[in-house]
């Protein structure tokens, strides 16, 4: 099936807002660069809980729950995900139940770590959100499946949702979806984002985004860069699960051709040793980002795509002449948890 032939459950207000960070890419053209950055922006895109990626995912995945008869959606992510925060949103939004396995994915001792931010927002939309002490893994885990099976046995019906909505044969629609929206926009603006920079994973946001550019260019002959900035730090796993989901994805839409191997670029240096936590590169770029665009990023993974981005552009490797896209996937719930990275001052 052709990607506009999907059905899709709409979650959002619309196409997510794209806008200039004049100030940064002033502030990048002092240090060498000279790109233009931009932003499209996840976060500000829907009402459900802050919106973040996983809505554009889930809105391709809800007409396959609402099919199946479940009243319980499953899923599961970390103690501060805000994938499971989305799935509660969602299942609140559709008068479903919701059960959520929350592992501990991030040696993060704070106690706020289990208490505010993400965590919170799901208990308060009312999902059975329950704590795990396993650690970080982006595959299927036995956890997930003991949650599945005790909604069953409970005489419910469960609609399984893998970390990241990303093990999801639909996975990846949501963000193909996105790169012929980004087309209609460019229009509108009189601009080509030669590149785009987006934070990686569990994967099928940049997938989607690969299969879906891909299509694009078949279409209109224009080639761009899609680079992903990994924040697993567990990069041959996330880069292996990029291949195939945007291998999927294309397959599921009609590309009719095999992806180039230049078209999957994930790359890495800025996730530092550990998903989760913040090197000083995260820092810095939340700092900027905060300080000269009020554009809130947080310390497990926008920050660390933006610090990508920053040093992508301040190098020339995104050349003077670009439009680069920094997508901006959501997550800011999470900095509660982190509130002891700025500590008050006097
Ligand atoms: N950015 C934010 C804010 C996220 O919540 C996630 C989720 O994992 C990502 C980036 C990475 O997206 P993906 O898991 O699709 O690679």
């Amino acid at each position: 099936m052709k990607l506009d032939q999907f059905p899709r459950h709409p979650l959002t207000f619309g196409p997510s807002p794209v806008h200039h960070l004049k100030r940064l890419s002033d502030h990048l053209a002092g240090r060498g660069g000279g790109a233009q950055v931009w932003a499209k922006r996840e976060d500000v895109s829907s009402g459900l809980a802050f919106g973040g990626n996983k809505i554009r995912k889930l809105e391709y995945i809800v007409p396959d729950v609402l099919a199946s008869g479940a009243d319980t959606l499953v899923s599961i992510g970390g103690y501060q995900s805000n994938h499971t925060r989305q799935v509660a949103a969602v299942a609140a939004h559709l008068g479903l139940g919701c059960r959520l396995v929350q592992e501990k994915w991030v040696p993060w001792d704070d106690p706020t770590n289990t208490q505010v931010g993400n965590i919170l927002l799901s208990r308060m939309m009312g999902a059975d959100s329950r704590l795990d002490p396993h650690g970080f893994d982006i595959g299927i885990r036995d956890s997930w499946k003991d949650a599945i099976g005790e909604v069953e046995e409970a005489g419910g019906t469960p609609y399984a949702i893998p970390a990241g909505a990303s093990e999801h044969p639909l996975g990846g629609l949501g963000f193909a979806n996105w790169a012929f929206e980004v087309a209609e926009q460019e229009k509108a603006l009189g601009i080509t984002f030669d590149t785009i920079v987006v934070c990686t994973v569990t994967g099928s946001t940049h997938a989607g985004m690969i299969a879906g550019f891909a299509a694009l260019e078949d279409l209109t002959g224009v080639r761009r860069r899609v680079i992903g900035i990994d924040a697993s730090a567990t990069l041959e796993k996330t880069r292996d699960q990029v291949g195939r989901i945007a291998r999927s994805t294309a397959e599921l839409i009609e590309l009719g051709r095999d992806l180039r191997d230049d078209e999957i670029t994930v790359l890495d240096g800025w996730a530092g040793e550990l998903y989760g936590i913040p090197v000083d590169s995260t820092m810095e770029a939340m700092a900027l980002g905060a300080q000269l665009e009020a554009m809130i990023t947080d310390p497990v993974y926008e920050g660390k795509s933006l610090a990508g981005l920053i040093d992508l552009v301040s190098d020339g490797e995104i050349p003077r002449e670009s439009h680069v896209l920094y997508a901006h996937l959501g997550g800011q719930p999470a900095i509660n948890a982190y509130h002891s990275l700025w500590p008050a001052q006097g």
